[in-house]
């Protein structure tokens, strides 16, 4: 069971750490039910103080300007998983900061986050601790000279990572560089068929419900493309579930979380990462669903019970990344189509500009 109890009332405050497009979705799905938010997050004119009540535009190491903001706030969540815990650490007694800090700290580092989820029970890539290039070498010793390297932290849609090729010796000098500037771990290479993720939701009593799963396709390392349904079977389905349920159970966890999975031919199914924030493949929800993802998550941390998510339509969420995003015309001109644009003033390549989702009939027979 949870431990948390509270129960926002209309028009109370939600505190946001994070001024991205996820702090901005949440922000619209909050004012949507009556709820107030502020936004901390040290640029100015960030996508999600653009839909915000209000914005504290400060760094994270300043402690009155952190405490000043928890002040306005009943509950205070964050849209991004590399908040600074020292930001954590100055608000945490004066207001109850959700999903927790627990979930937080666990996945800020690959290490600890591969620990716990096989603490939990969740198979995940074999995996090796790295903190120095000779431990680099014995490891891919065992791996068969292939594997990730990943940094521990600080790494997100594929930076950080390394893919070593043992008939590539400049993957090799890569790695070693990596390894030389940062803690990192070797993963052993998941032979997945296709990739998959849960989109979960806790709520403070205990109260858990999950989105249909989404199939996920990336490129270089960022996301692209979410479809559902997936082709998983209800093996998969059932197995996955559990494992995210397990794993939020075991956190505490209130709120939305995604937790990406590979599928594996031989029906198994391997944890990749787990997100403590609503997640780029649950986009497709605002489209589709009764409930969407932002807005579940407000009701979690708001003490409120969670919404039902039943999907109305099949669906195809892609992303606009870098300059996808220029082409307006057809974008705006797209059929049985949800469009979503971040209102990011730079297009730069690789940058999460918007997305959209294509409804496709579901095919009752
Ligand atoms: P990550 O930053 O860990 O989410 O990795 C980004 C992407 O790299 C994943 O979505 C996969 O497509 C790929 N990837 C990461 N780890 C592995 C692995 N151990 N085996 C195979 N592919 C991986």
């Amino acid at each position: 069971m949870a431990t948390v109890a509270h129960k926002l009332s209309a028009n109370d405050t939600i505190g946001i750490m994070g001024g991205g497009q996820l702090g901005r979705m949440l922000s619209m799905a909050a004012a949507k039910l009556g709820l107030r938010t502020v936004i901390f997050e040290p640029s100015e004119d960030c996508p999600a103080a653009q839909c915000a009540n209000a914005h504290v535009s400060a760094p994270y190491d300043d402690a009155d300007a952190l405490r000043a903001f928890a002040s306005q706030c009943q509950v205070v969540t964050f849209e991004f998983e590399n908040v600074d815990l020292f930001a954590v650490d100055q608000i945490v007694d004066s207001v109850a900061v959700l999903p927790g800090r627990k979930a937080l700290a666990t996945s800020q580092d690959r290490l600890a986050e591969k620990r716990f989820l096989e603490e939990v029970g969740i198979s995940t890539a074999e995996f090796w601790a790295l903190d120095n290039p000779e431990q680099l070498r014995k490891a891919l010793v065992e791996f068969g000279g292939v594997g990730i390297v990943k940094t521990r932290r600080f790494g997100y849609d594929g930076k950080g990572q390394v893919r070593v090729d043992p008939i590539d010796p400049a993957s090799q000098d890569a790695a070693s560089e990596l390894v030389e500037n940062s803690a990192c771990i070797l993963e052993s290479v998941v032979d997945f068929d296709f990739e998959f993720s849960v989109i979960a939701a806790r709520s403070c009593s205990g109260q858990f419900a999950v989105f249909d799963l989404p199939e996920n396709r990336h490129e270089d390392g960022i996301l692209r493309q979410s479809t559902v349904p997936s082709r998983l079977s209800p093996q998969q389905v059932g197995s996955a579930i559990a494992q995210a349920r397990a794993l939020l159970d075991a956190l505490d966890y209130v709120g939305v979380a995604g937790v990406e999975f590979f599928a594996c031919q031989d029906g198994s199914i391997v944890a990749n990462e787990f997100a403590p924030r609503v997640h780029n493949s649950g986009h497709w929800t605002e489209a589709v669903c009764h409930v969407t993802q932002f807005e579940q998550h407000i009701r979690a941390i708001a003490g409120w019970p969670l919404g039902k998510i039943d999907r109305h339509s099949n669906c195809e969420m892609f992303n606009l990344i870098g300059d996808d995003v220029e082409k307006l015309d057809q974008l705006l001109g797209l059929e049985h189509a949800v469009l979503n644009l971040y209102g990011k003033q730079e297009v730069r390549p690789g940058r999460k500009m918007g997305h959209y989702t294509v409804l496709t009939p579901m095919v009752t027979v």
